[in-house]
């Protein structure tokens, strides 16, 4: 998490448009970078609780984007992705205690194979009176490495075994580990979800693309303040829009609805720094060598932003 780095731009806490959260493991101190201890997970639902927070559950949301309705800025939806027995174990009593509803998205495989650290089918079942359960992938594989086949097969079997086993149909649906480009996107979108929800920093509103949702993730050390003052930037990213050639970023051209003279740019493993805005438009050449497979491109005018995944995609055209 880049938290720090943010949170000496812009420290401020107030009402921000709606925040997704997602979690994985809970009091499993065996991975610390991907767990929520139980006392965590308290101080935070404290926290919602005393500041006025609404947990509401993913659906209100996402019913309430598709009637473009202003989203209320104390919203927060709370997702589990992976159904792992720790959340069984240690999270599941705290959020029937706060009667937070959640979504938990199922990798199908991991219960259909019995694998030790995730739940049964039954398990699932008990958990679905307390929140929905979603689609997250059959074999939970890099999307991004498999073809338009290989992905079509993934969906359709993780799908019917899911409803075989659960007598529900998902609704919602996450990418294993949040990766996608838009080949990936728009081959999870046959499938009829509602809505999907990625693994990007920010926040909800009205201009919210419903099918490509910010989460941020509540897991390993975290700042709930500075997450929960983000907003939303509407931003219209004209380039780039896939993981350049040779991993060089040489051109952003993005345009935003605020009348700035600058705004902040963040590119993984790069830092931020400041970048001119004119007419409401960001053009600028740019010479970056993109340090990861997985980068994350950040705008933001003063606590709003908007992200960008650029992934190196085997079958996407570049
Ligand atoms: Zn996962």
């Amino acid at each position: 998490m880049k938290v720090v780095l943010l949170s000496l731009l812009f420290a401020m806490t107030l009402w921000a448009d709606a925040h997704i959260f997602v979690y994985h493991r809970f009091g499993d101190s065996r991975y610390p970078s991907t767990d929520t201890t139980k006392e965590e997970l308290k101080r935070q639902f404290d926290y919602f609780r005393t500041h006025g927070y609404k947990v509401v559950p993913l659906e209100k949301l996402v019913t309430s984007l598709k009637k473009k309705k202003t989203i209320p800025d104390n919203w927060v939806v709370l997702t589990i992705d992976d159904n792992f027995k720790s959340f069984y174990d240690n999270g599941l009593a705290l959020f029937k205690e706060y009667k937070y509803p959640f979504s938990l998205f199922v990798y199908v495989e991991a219960t259909q194979k019995k694998y030790p650290d995730y739940l049964s089918w039954n398990q699932l079942k008990e958990i679905s009176k307390y929140g929905s359960l979603e689609f997250h992938s059959y074999a939970h594989p890099h999307m991004t490495k498999l073809s338009d086949k290989e992905l079509e097969k993934d969906f359709t079997k993780g799908l019917n075994i899911f409803k075989k086993a659960l007598h529900v149909e998902p609704k919602y649906f996450t990418y294993p580990y949040g990766e996608y480009t838009d080949r990936v996107k728009k081959i999870a979108m046959k499938y009829g979800f509602s809505a999907i929800v990625n693994q990007n920093m920010g926040a909800v509103n009205k201009y919210s693309d419903i099918f490509d949702l910010d989460r941020n993730a509540l897991v390993g050390k975290t700042n709930l303040k500075l997450l929960l003052s983000f907003k939303h930037l509407r931003a219209n990213w004209i380039k780039p829009t896939t993981f350049p050639k040779n991993g060089v970023l040489k051109a952003l051209h993005v345009e935003i609805k605020k009348d700035v003279k600058s705004a902040g740019l963040y590119i993984s493993g790069n830092g931020w720094e400041k970048i001119p805005v004119k007419n409401r438009q960001i053009n600028i050449t740019l010479n970056k060598k993109l340090k990861k497979g997985r980068n994350r491109v950040i705008i933001s005018v003063k606590n709003r932003i908007s992200t960008k995944l650029l992934i190196k995609d085997k079958y996407g055209t570049e």
